[in-house]
């Protein structure tokens, strides 16, 4: 696959999806810079990219403060130049919750994580790839953006991705900066083992729920981050692609 484009910014690049974008972006010829709140994993990942011959850096930052974002995209143009690829895949999962039980501080910090998180990187990486002429942002969505789900903060939050997705794909088109997002159905990473372990998702019930009745793999998710990044995709702009097992179709 074509991926002219060569340095990569992946959040939540320490972890499952991301980490499954981080792994094909070095393997399509990136250079990557990681970023997750998860020290251990990112400079594990790092090490383990660097010593195969990939140019991989790991950053701890929290994507939901503006300053903390604001400083490591500063420090990413003078040392590495203008990033081709932004993947924003740093977020955080939900339980299903009543609306009339939901723990607002929880809807908040999904907010805050999962779509000013998105909104802050993109913002800052974005106005660089606008002045440069070229570049494309892939964000993360979920079922949840097409079907409501009871997950109240969650969905609200990746509804919110999406108009942030359609809203800036409109506004930098003109600049040459594409901008998309995937919405993976249930995806086996492991935040997502975490629920199965603990019996908040049942196997079973995704796979009757699937008109593929298995789980999404993370690098068949990374594998159509890598396409809407690449050349090949040179025409899409503003969408959001599912990759669900064919959930949506049942
Ligand atoms: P994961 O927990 O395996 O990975 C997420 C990573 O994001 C973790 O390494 C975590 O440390 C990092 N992170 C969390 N908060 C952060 C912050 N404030 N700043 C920087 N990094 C932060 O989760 P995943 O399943 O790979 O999910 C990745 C993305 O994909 C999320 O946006 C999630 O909503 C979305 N998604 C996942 C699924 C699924 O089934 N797993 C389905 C649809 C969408």
């Amino acid at each position: 696959m074509s991926n002219t484009p060569r340095l990569a910014v992946v959040t939540g690049g320490a972890s499952g999806i991301g980490e499954a974008a981080v792994r094909r972006l070095a393997g399509d010829g990136c250079a990557v810079v990681i970023v997750d709140l998860n020290d251990e994993r990112g400079t594990a990942i790092e090490a383990e990219l660097r010593s195969s011959g990939v140019s991989a850096h790991f950053h701890r930052v929290d994507v939901s403060q503006e300053a903390a974002v604001e400083a490591f995209v500063a420090e990413v143009l003078t040392c590495h130049g203008t990033p081709d690829i932004l993947v924003n895949s740093g977020g955080i999962l939900q339980n299903a919750v009543r609306v009339l039980q939901a723990d607002v501080k929880e809807v908040d910090r999904l907010y805050e994580v999962n779509v000013r998180g998105t909104l802050l990187m993109s913002k800052a990486i974005g106005r660089a790839m606008c002045e440069a002429g070229r570049g494309a942002i892939v964000n993360l969505c979920s079922l949840t953006t097409f079907r409501a789900s009871a997950q109240i903060g969650y969905a609200l939050s990746k509804v919110g991705v999406k108009t942030l997705t359609e809203v800036m794909a409109a506004e930098c088109g003109a600049q040459g900066v594409r901008v998309n997002a995937v919405a993976p159905g249930y995806t086996l990473t492991p935040a997502m083992q975490a629920r199965i372990d603990s019996g908040q998702r049942d196997p079973q019930a995704v796979y009757r729920q699937s008109a593929l009745p298995r789980f999404v793999q993370p690098a068949e998710v990374a594998a159509a981050i890598a396409f809407l990044c690449s050349d090949q995709a040179a025409a899409i702009t503003g969408v959001v692609l599912p990759i669900d097992c064919g959930w949506l179709a049942r």
